[in-house]
């Protein structure tokens, strides 16, 4: 265990808190909790298009209702642009434009990730300049060829995890065609700058993970832990969102509702088995439910 833990829920204000949202909300407030820790919260906003106004109002709000209450101020990634500027700048030698459209990507090679997620693996069709008649639009980050880069961590959760990142990713994407800053490099930047010590999150991350690590070590930022829980799940077996059918967590329902319909049912989810009849008593029964969950599985 780390001195000290600050661990983080960094949603993307793409719409109110759900399901999916509330167990990594949950998971991370846990595990600070049963390491004493801080939790801090930020606004994850850099996908202009994607914002959904007043989505971060709600979310904060939702949290609240629940009791989980963060330590020190939200950040909201679109005041810290700067950050992410200083940070391209130290990786300037290992960046270059790229003039390729995701479909020019696409057609060239799609694989699946060890997920089963689609990924794109980019060909490399600019690392050494910019194609005849192609213009500028995303920034790219080298990955090293010979030999590949393999970045291996353990999760606390899902065990070990390795990616061949220039096989399974290849050269990634730091600031996209719109001009927006890649999720990538701005949790990385976020992440350091916040101190966090441990990430807490869904699995529909994991698969990100290593591209996270390697730059880490590009920016000569300290790598913390990564607890990676189960994504949740629709009928259809689709990670809940608001475009699965994901039911939006209502500020306006009453503590008993909120507690039987919201914070028992993620808690559930997550395997702990606790009951209670107030939503204090149910903090007090699932910090150690929590750490007794991964006492278990860390041993
Ligand atoms: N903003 C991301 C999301 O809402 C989470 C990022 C992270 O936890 O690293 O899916």
């Amino acid at each position: 265990m780390p001195a000290s833990y600050t661990g983080r829920f960094a949603p993307s204000p793409t719409g109110p808190l759900h399901m999916g949202s509330l167990v990594a909300a949950m998971a991370s407030y846990l595990d600070a909790k049963a390491h004493g820790g801080q939790w801090l919260v930020r606004i994850e906003d850099v996908d202009k298009d994607r914002n959904v106004p007043g989505a971060d109002l709600h979310i904060l709000a939702s949290l609240q209702r629940c009791g989980m209450q963060w330590d020190g101020e939200v950040v909201w990634q679109t005041q810290r642009e700067a950050l992410y500027e200083a940070a391209l700048q130290q990786l300037a030698e290992n960046i270059y434009p790229c003039g390729c459209s995701r479909r020019e990507i696409a057609d060239s090679q799609l694989r699946l990730g060890q997920n089963g997620n689609a990924l794109l693996v980019y060909p490399g069709t600019c690392r050494e300049g910019l194609a005849p008649g192609k213009t500028a639009r995303a920034l790219r980050l080298r990955t090293p060829q010979q030999p590949h880069r393999i970045v291996s961590f353990t999760d606390r959760w899902a065990g070990a995890y390795s990616q061949d990142i220039t096989a399974e990713v290849g050269d990634f994407v730091i600031r996209r065609a719109d001009g927006f800053w890649a999720y990538q490099l701005a949790v990385v930047v976020d992440d350091a700058a916040q101190g966090i010590t441990d990430i807490v999150r869904g699995a529909d991350l994991l698969d990100s993970t290593p591209r996270q690590l390697y730059l880490q070590e590009l920016l000569g930022l300290p790598p913390p832990r990564y607890l990676h829980v189960p994504v949740v799940l629709n009928e259809q077996g689709e990670k809940l969102s608001k475009q699965t059918g994901a039911r939006a967590f209502d500020n306006g329902a009453p503590a008993e509702v909120l507690l039987r319909e919201a914070l028992l049912p993620a808690a559930r989810f997550l395997g702990l088995g606790v009951d209670a009849g107030s939503i204090e008593g149910f903090w007090q029964a699932a910090v150690p439910a929590w750490a007794r969950l991964l006492e278990g599985m860390e041993k």
